[in-house]
């Protein structure tokens, strides 16, 4: 009987090793990069702050559009910063300070509910 109790206790602590040892060793795993849309995306946001910051300190009417120049000291990547680009190669339409920018194969960003 002390036999039988004992290889329970045993086959017990095994399972519980094996349990541990399995979510021990799952690693997290890095995130995976931005797909073209994303990263396109997160642009025409970068994109949509700067001319929300031009528009700050610009106080232009509301039919009026930035240019990039305009924009470039808003993007915080320097006076000689490269503006952002569409990974796939779609071109960006600034728009007047009511309108998205938009990509010319993305769209604009899409509205939260
Ligand atoms: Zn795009």
């Amino acid at each position: 009987m002390a036999k039988k109790a004992t290889l329970i206790l045993v086959l017990l602590a095994v399972g519980t090793l094996a349990v541990l040892w399995k979510f021990h060793s799952t690693e997290p795993k890095a995130t995976p990069p931005p797909t073209p849309q994303e990263a396109c995306l997160n642009n025409l946001r970068l994109i949509h702050s700067g001319k929300m910051q031009w528009g700050l300190e610009q106080h232009p009417l509301i039919y009026q559009s930035p240019t990039w120049a305009d924009l470039r000291p808003y993007i915080g990547r320097g006076s000689n910063g490269a503006m952002p680009e569409c990974p796939l190669h779609g071109v960006y339409t600034l728009g007047t300070v009511a309108e998205e920018p938009s990509c010319s194969i993305h769209g604009t960003v899409p509205r939260r509910r």
